[in-house]
């Protein structure tokens, strides 16, 4: 079912994964755990917020092929930066990933209305949050046709 060889190709045609998370030591757990799954460590980028992810997408020629995005963080939280990319021409077909701690209803529904592609719930274990990124690197980066720079 899994074709490792295909993943690997796939993976080698990925622009870089960016990840909005304020937390640091989240960064680095996600890191490891999208690691773990065979991306390589120069594909992933990491902003702390908002702002900073939209001043890194206007600086950067290169677009990412998915955005992982927090939704608490200082100055522009994920959901005020979800509306302004799926705003923008030039952002909105790049798919983002609401990856939170919240596990609220009003949030999924919130973020689903504001445009997300898709709402994950940051799982407690390093365990676990190897496995969801194994889950969402399958899907997005090999399974769904995505527009890769
Ligand atoms: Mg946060």
């Amino acid at each position: 079912m899994f074709d490792d060889k295909l993943f690997t190709k796939k993976l080698r045609s990925v622009s870089y994964i960016l990840v909005a998370d304020d937390d640091l030591d989240d960064q680095e757990l996600i890191r490891d755990a999208l690691v773990e799954n065979n991306v390589d460590e120069n594909k992933i980028q990491f902003v702390d917020d908002g702002m900073q992810l939209l001043e890194s997408l206007d600086k950067n020629k290169i677009l990412p092929s998915l955005i992982l995005l927090d939704l608490n963080m200082p100055r522009k939280g994920g959901k005020e930066a979800l509306v302004e990319l799926k705003k923008s021409e030039l952002y909105r077909h790049i798919p983002i990933i609401i990856f939170t701690t919240s596990d609220s209803e009003i949030d999924i529904k919130q973020c689903y209305s504001l445009g997300t592609n898709a709402f994950m719930t940051k799982p407690s274990s390093y365990y676990d949050l190897v496995d969801s990124m194994k889950i969402l690197t399958q899907y997005w980066l090999v399974q769904a046709r995505i527009v890769l720079d």
